[in-house]
């Protein structure tokens, strides 16, 4: 019997899908996660579909004024290549029939991805699939609804047989709504309709910042017809008030997990109070090789090649991209530290900066070089002025330091081929994952980083990269930011920095020791292994 035939089908419900540049279904590391998920799914033949909207301007395009800060443009974009699969199914929202039309996409070497689109002639609310994560409360909602009530129609629909539905992240939560509905028209009572669909439910949860674990208020569910007949005390049974997204997940699924294994302690701290909810193991994010990494560098690291010159090959087209984008010029035989995120407080971007006297003259002279990318949020001013703070200092050391705007996942890429270093400094333990690092590590781009998310799994100081700050936590921000400065300026001065410019062969035994034992535990197979494993078993 083929492995198909044993294991579950599972259905993979994400506001968000990171498969290409030119399907604006994507924001960030969530969608990345889900894009390598779905294109592992494909190349390791695991029966999995998944489901998301069809984004018409996608999250947005963000660039730099005159001003020096950055400002939000959107575009309508048109994918030929996606499938119409002549479905269209109907979701109630605030008492308006809304027609979601299903769209089929396999076009990145992807397992089937059926995405919803509201963008019809005769929809009023035609612009509920058009921006992500845009505008705001009931809107959400109103997109939380397409994908997980439209979801499990869609599936319906389209005759797809499903033993288990994956809500990646609590946007998809409604899907679950849905799976009640279903099973109280048949005749069964709340608590039996719980029972059951747990039994069909697994979860990932990701963010351990609060904030990010997206709540709303009863009346709103209920105005906007989300509860699907469910009573206001039973909505309060599964989700509390006000309604948590994720803690309606963590009680209506069988099982979750939380994607590193350090996330998974804060995770099962962060959701200690909850009662009724399911077990969260931990269970890391993986990326997938062939999107990510340069196969030279694995095959040089394997063979014993010329890791030194694959890897300045991938640098000179690093800067190459730097200077096109933005017409700065960076130097080939300089250290060059990587630095993309989302630009938000607890991330840090501007730590290294902190303390100008002592990183200034290596600013100055080039001997140290970053190029830094990622977008704040569009409601978000304080990203905004991190953004801005940073193209100020790309403006003070226009030789060594750049801000590449309109991260996406050619830059993602770009940057975690070309860099020498990858930086990394969260206030821990913040960071759940972080898989841009993964990228960094398996092409030999040396991880510099705090001990948070995926990296205290792999690292081996002053082995396959470096590590900073030991593990301090405090509740006070201040003593941390303080601490962990201390310890980057300490560790990048008397370590990294004299490696590059005196060590080279150490440097590139680094390079291998990173590359040959990161490449299998980090890569999308090993995820989905341990998915099917502890997660849909
Ligand atoms: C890899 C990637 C991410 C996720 O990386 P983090 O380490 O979680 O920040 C986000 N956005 C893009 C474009 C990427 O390529």
């Amino acid at each position: 019997m083929s492995k198909n035939k044993q294991l579950p089908k599972v259905a993979y419900f994400c506001m968000e899908y990171g498969l290409d540049d030119s399907l604006k279904t994507y924001a960030g590391g969530l969608g990345i996660l889900a894009g390598d998920y779905m294109k592992g799914a494909k190349d390791h033949n695991f029966p999995i579909i998944g489901i998301g909207l069809k984004w018409k301007q996608g999250y947005t395009d963000q660039l730099i004024g005159e001003d020096g800060r950055p400002y939000d443009s959107y575009h309508n974009y048109n994918y030929d290549f996606l499938e119409d699969t002549g479905i269209i199914v109907k979701v109630q929202i605030r008492q308006r029939e809304v027609h979601c039309k299903v769209w089929k996409c396999e076009a990145f070497g992807n397992a089937p991805l059926y995405l919803l689109d509201t963008d019809l002639p005769q929809n009023a609310d035609a612009w509920i699939t058009g921006q992500l994560y845009g505008w705001f409360g009931e809107e959400r909602i109103a997109q939380e609804m397409v994908l997980g009530i439209g979801g499990i129609k869609a599936i319906r629909a389209l005759g797809l047989e499903v033993d288990l539905y994956h809500f990646n992240e609590g946007h998809a939560l409604f899907a679950g709504f849905e799976l009640l509905r279903e099973k109280m028209e048949a005749g069964a009572s709340f608590e039996q309709a719980v029972d059951q669909s747990k039994e069909e439910i697994v979860f990932t949860t990701h963010t351990p910042v609060i904030q990010g674990n997206e709540s709303h208020p009863i009346d709103r569910l209920l105005y906007m017809g989300a509860n699907l007949g469910l009573t206001v005390e039973q909505l309060v049974l599964l989700g509390g008030a006000p309604f948590n997204m994720t803690v309606g997940a963590l009680r209506l699924s069988r099982k979750s997990n939380a994607v590193a294994q350090l996330h998974g302690e804060t995770a099962n701290k962060m959701w200690a109070h909850i009662d009724n909810r399911s077990e969260i193991v931990p269970i890391t994010n993986a990326i997938h090789l062939p999107t990510w990494v340069d196969q030279n560098m694995i095959t040089a690291a394997e063979q014993d090649g010329d890791l030194w010159e694959a890897h300045l090959k991938n640098k000179r087209e690093l800067i190459e991209f730097v200077k096109e984008r933005t017409g700065a010029q960076l130097q080939q035989d300089k250290l060059l530290i990587g630095f993309s995120r989302r630009a938000v407080p607890y991330k840090r971007a501007n730590l290294i900066f902190s303390k100008p006297e002592i990183i200034s003259p290596y600013l100055e002279d080039g001997r140290i070089q970053i190029v830094f990318s990622g977008k704040a949020h569009p409601l978000d001013d304080n990203g905004k002025q991190i953004v801005a703070d940073l193209v100020a200092m790309s403006k003070k050391y226009p030789n060594a330091v750049v801000y590449v705007p309109n991260y996406d996942m050619a830059t993602g890429a770009m940057l975690t081929r070309g860099s020498d270093v990858w930086l990394n400094n969260p206030r821990r333990p913040k960071e759940a994952s972080g898989t841009s690092g993964m990228k960094a590590a398996i092409n030999g781009v040396l991880n510099f980083s705090i001990l948070d998310g995926w990296w205290p799994e792999s690292c081996e100081h002053g082995v396959n990269g470096w590590q900073f700050g030991d593990a301090f936590e405090s509740e006070i921000v201040k003593e941390q930011d303080d601490h962990d400065r201390e310890a980057l300026y300490k560790v990048l001065l008397e370590e990294v920095v004299p490696t590059y410019y005196n060590k080279q062969e150490k440097w590139v035994k680094m390079m291998k020791a990173s590359i040959l034992g990161n490449k299998d535990e980090f890569a999308v197979k090993r995820m989905l292994e341990e998915y099917y494993e502890k997660l849909y078993n």
